[in-house]
């Protein structure tokens, strides 16, 4: 591990649980942000403490590959959800596991959202499927919400939140924005009759699109 990152990455995860809670996407402490060190280390925010009085110093240390961990603060019960994803997809740097409120309506009906907004298909890469309602912080969990995540950087989980994901964890919290936006939005398109659905073909441009040629160099 390098050490030298690792400060880096706990400022990041710090700042980034904090402007999570700011912008309404989970209340109380619940949710969690992890962020990548390297292949085996991640950085992430501890059980159950209020976002606001977090320093960087007390975001926790994990080996995901054993689950242990430095110092005497407990790390998220979701390390198993945290740990399976950055294991298994090593394009993603930060996630963030958020309880918002419009992802949540729509997990708690058990539906998922087609790809019904430009944005949502270009970071997220198309529909956001929802896992099925498992106990929190279960491998059971990290195993269902891996599988709605398949292709994608954003899910949901029946009656319990969302995940959202990101090259970096500045582009995880947009994208958790994004997916929360978006849940809005097919919930408010209802009434209009309902939202008229992206292609498959649209979705994978735009989402290569947004990776590849998006912004500035
Ligand atoms: P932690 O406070 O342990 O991160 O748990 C919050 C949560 O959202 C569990 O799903
Ligand atoms: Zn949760």
């Amino acid at each position: 591990m390098d050490k030298h990152t690792v400060p880096a990455v706990r400022q990041a995860v710090c700042d980034t649980a904090r402007a999570m809670a700011d912008s309404g996407l989970t209340a109380g402490t619940w949710g969690n942000v992890s962020g990548r060190v390297d292949d085996t280390f991640m950085v992430i925010t501890p059980s159950g403490m209020d976002y606001h009085r977090l320093t960087p110093e007390q975001m926790v240390l994990v080996n995901m590959r054993t689950g242990e961990y430095e110092g005497g603060l407990k790390p998220s019960v979701e390390v198993p959800l945290h740990a399976r994803l950055l294991l298994t997809r090593p394009e993603v740097g930060g996630i963030i596991h958020t309880h918002s409120p419009k992802a949540l309506a729509v997990a708690a009906a058990h539906r998922g959202i087609p790809a019904v907004c430009d944005d949502q298909v270009q970071i997220l890469g198309g529909s956001i499927r929802c896992a099925p309602y498992t106990m929190p912080g279960t491998r059971e969990m990290a195993d269902t919400v891996a599988q709605a995540l398949e292709g994608r950087m954003g899910a949901l989980i029946a009656n319990h939140g969302a995940v959202a994901m990101g090259r970096t964890l500045s582009e995880a919290l947009t994208a958790a924005v994004v997916l929360e936006k978006t849940a809005q939005v097919w919930i408010d398109a209802q009434a209009l009759g309902g939202a008229v659905e992206i292609s498959d073909e649209d979705c994978a441009f735009f989402h290569d699109f947004f990776l590849h040629k998006y912004g500035q160099k």
